[in-house]
């Protein structure tokens, strides 16, 4: 499928989750040497394939007359300059893992499937102004072991090799900060699934 369809149709689902809200948020994919990503002030839940535009991954230049990037296109732009095997960068505000990011707790590896996204842990960020450089520089560097990361007081970024990665990528990271968050509501603690346990799965993923 072609990639702004592919952009327009997970951009859809995304808002369809309230993993955003109005027009924050933003999604790119890679294309050769540049990334087509959301313009600035689209909605997810509205957006067409006009409201794409290609930006250089190496100078952020663009030749579009009226839309402009989004505000986070160094965002974007660091981690596919920081992960050459990525495709696709999503950025979104999810309740439960801002909710828990903000709180300074960090997401607990607790089911196989959160294991297997995040190959094994996720990394919390401060809070820094978001579509700053410093922030680009940040997640830039984070991104290099982590395709899971949580924005202190703002919201979640995940990378993936394909948009379907990502995309299933962020669903995850939303759920088990939402059964981390439910477990603080009734008064628990979550467990982790244990280091072992982590090991001998991921030499389990390894072997299919
Ligand atoms: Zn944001």
């Amino acid at each position: 499928m072609d990639i702004r369809k592919q952009l327009v149709s997970y951009s859809r689902n995304i808002a369809r989750r309230e993993l955003v809200l109005g027009s924050s948020g933003n999604i790119s994919a890679r294309s050769g040497t540049a990334m087509v990503i959301k313009a600035s002030g689209t909605c997810m839940e509205t957006a067409r394939n006009a409201d794409f535009l290609t930006v250089e991954i190496a100078t952020l230049r663009y030749r579009h007359k009226t839309l402009r990037p989004s505000c986070e296109l160094r965002l974007h732009a660091a981690c596919y300059r920081s992960r050459p095997d990525i495709a696709c960068v999503i950025h979104t505000h999810p309740l439960y893992a801002t909710v828990l990011a903000s709180c300074s707790i960090k997401p607990v590896i607790c089911a196989p499937e959160f294991m297997i996204a995040s190959g094994g842990d996720v990394a919390v960020i401060p809070y820094i102004c978001p579509g700053t450089p410093q922030l680009a520089q940040r997640v830039g560097s984070a991104v290099r072991n982590h395709p899971i990361i949580y924005l202190k007081n703002h919201g979640l970024l995940t990378v993936g090799a394909t948009i379907a990665e990502a995309f299933m990528r962020t669903l995850i990271a939303e759920q088990m900060a939402k059964m981390q968050v439910i477990s603080l509501m009734i008064g628990k603690k979550i467990n982790s699934i244990g280091r072992h346990r982590k090991q001998q799965l991921l030499a389990a993923t390894l072997r299919r």
